[in-house]
């Protein structure tokens, strides 16, 4: 019951799909025969991420769970032979990025499986292998108290594919996860293992941190955790324009430990309504409760969520269950942990002539009234259902080269269903890009793990520094051995 009113506000931050543009428009895209149906190939040496139409012919995948010396060298050797054979190669963990990001066209696909990680409570940090996810340091952090300080809502993602995305989450008053990276070992792509920090190497540790793992192969990580806690909500219904002033607010209060919003989606009165969620700690902080899985109640929501698709009054009565009923049945107390040991698959829609597509962005809190105008424009006019949006707080980050949060941003995670068709791949990539040119226009930025629809003016606009970002990569991997789809359409173009 506890979780409820979390639960159900923060469905929709779910799986996505769909081809970019380029590659709608490719004649070797394949479709249904006789039918305008987007299918992706499939086969032994094709991989593809969550989005289930990244599909890229691969030469090879491998599994690899060898820790310490033996990962090193394990990498270092494919490394030695994908130059040798001129074939790329990239490193991924749950591929849950949608535009192939973690796939190497024609090169040596490497997924990561955890290897082990430890507590230093005396530092408040833990030392993990680079491939655990964050289920996995859940499960060792809460029986000893602790909980990570800063990772995304759900649970499924790798911890180097946090800092190689640099992920934010919804603890405040953080920024992203990166900012709470101690050190990271990694391999360049010449096969040095050269140790990085915000002290030490720093411009490889600012290059990688939400470098799509074109920097190095992350080996493991020292990463900080907080005491976990028991929490108790608070909800704040409002009008969208006074969002902000709230949220500040709530971020300043040292009390809030975590704090995320939503907003209205029906067509008609589309982003009108706020609801913002804080929770403080409780005065009992004794004998915390295991961090729980998903409940029947989580399932119960999904498929609330889900019932939204082409009905806009079950958008009002979801709206109207959160604002009212989430209030009263899901007001009582949950720790830290459980609410971030939320898996993916919770939010799955199971149909396959749909799919999720997740957008985000990011404004300053002071230009939060432009972007409320410019998604009431653009989004309710297109042909996509929008089910859901999260909004969240990072703070300013100065270290990433590619940040997306050079101010402090108010980010918005939105989840769109999309008919699986290529009239709604195209109409998803038209919106994507009309939506872009609308945040950058307001000194905003969007996220780099999901579609690749941004052209890359775009891209240049965003990232002021993306073209740097690419100098460096070029330097340290002038034959361009570690590389995956972000680089191909976008980077290597620059
Ligand atoms: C349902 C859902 C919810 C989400 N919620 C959030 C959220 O709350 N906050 C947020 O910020 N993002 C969120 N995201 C985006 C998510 O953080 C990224 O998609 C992230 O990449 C997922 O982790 P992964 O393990 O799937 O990474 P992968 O897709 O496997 O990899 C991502 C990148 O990391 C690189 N990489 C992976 N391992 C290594 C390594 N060992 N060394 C070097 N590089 C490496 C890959 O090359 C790739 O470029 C969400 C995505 C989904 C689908």
């Amino acid at each position: 019951m506890k979780k409820l009113s979390r639960r159900v506000a923060l469905l929709g931050v779910g799986g996505a799909v769909g081809w970019g543009l380029s590659g709608l428009l490719r004649p070797d895209l394949p479709t249904y025969a006789g039918t305008n149906r987007l299918v992706g190939p499939s086969g032994e040496n094709i991989l593809d991420d969550a989005s289930g139409l990244s599909a890229t012919p691969i030469h090879k995948h491998l599994h690899v769970s060898d820790s310490d010396q033996a990962l090193v060298e394990r990498i270092r050797s494919e490394l030695a032979e994908a130059r040798v054979a001129k074939r790329p190669l990239n490193v991924g963990a749950a591929r849950h990025s949608m535009g192939a990001q973690a796939i190497p066209r024609k090169g040596t696909a490497i997924t990561f499986e955890n290897a082990g990680i430890e507590i230093d409570s005396a530092n408040q940090s833990f030392r993990a292998h680079a491939g655990a996810r964050w289920l996995d340091v859940i499960t060792t952090l809460d029986p000893k108290g602790w909980s990570p300080k800063v990772m995304q809502s759900n649970n499924d993602f790798g911890l180097a594919a946090t800092y190689s995305v640099n992920a934010h989450g919804w603890p405040v008053p953080y920024g992203p996860m990166g900012s709470t990276v101690r050190s990271v070992r990694m391999v360049l792509p010449s096969g040095e293992l050269v140790t990085c920090s915000p002290t030490q190497n720093v411009d490889l540790f600012n290059l990688g941190m939400g470098g799509y793992g074109l920097i190095g192969v992350v080996i493991d990580m020292e990463v900080e955790m907080v005491k976990n806690s028991r929490l108790t909500p608070t909800f704040e219904l409002m009008d969208a324009s006074d969002f902000t002033v709230n949220y500040k607010k709530a971020i300043e209060d040292s009390a809030v430990k975590m704090a995320y919003g939503r907003l209205n989606v029906e067509r008609e009165s589309f982003f009108q309504k706020a609801l913002l969620i804080t929770y403080r700690e409780t005065n009992d902080q004794e004998k915390l409760p295991v961090a729980g899985g998903s409940g029947w109640m989580a399932h119960a929501a999904s498929r609330l969520y889900r019932a939204q698709l082409g009905n806009e009054t079950f958008k009002s009565f979801r709206w109207w269950n959160e604002t009212r009923v989430g209030p009263t049945l899901g007001g009582g107390e949950v720790t830290r942990n459980s609410l971030i040991n939320e898996p993916v698959i919770t939010l799955d829609d199971r149909n396959p002539d749909r799919t999720d597509i997740l957008h985000e962005y990011f404004v300053g809190l002071d230009a939060f009234g432009s972007f409320l105008e410019a998604s009431r424009e653009v989004i309710p006019a297109s042909y996509q259902e929008f089910l859901n949006v999260t909004l969240r707080y990072v703070a300013q980050d100065d270290q990433s080269v590619l940040s997306y949060a050079r101010v402090p941003r108010v980010a918005a995670v939105m989840s769109f269903s999309q008919e699986l068709t290529h009239r709604g791949e195209a109409d998803q990539a038209r919106m994507t890009r009309e939506l872009i040119d609308r945040i950058v226009e307001i000194g905003g930025t969007y996220y780099l793990p999901y579609r690749p629809h941004a052209t890359i003016d775009q891209l240049k606009k965003a990232y002021p520094r993306v073209e740097e970002f690419a100098r460096a990569k070029r330097q340290l991997d002038p034959e361009l051995v570690l590389c995956n789809n972000f680089w191909d359409q976008y980077l290597g173009q620059l």
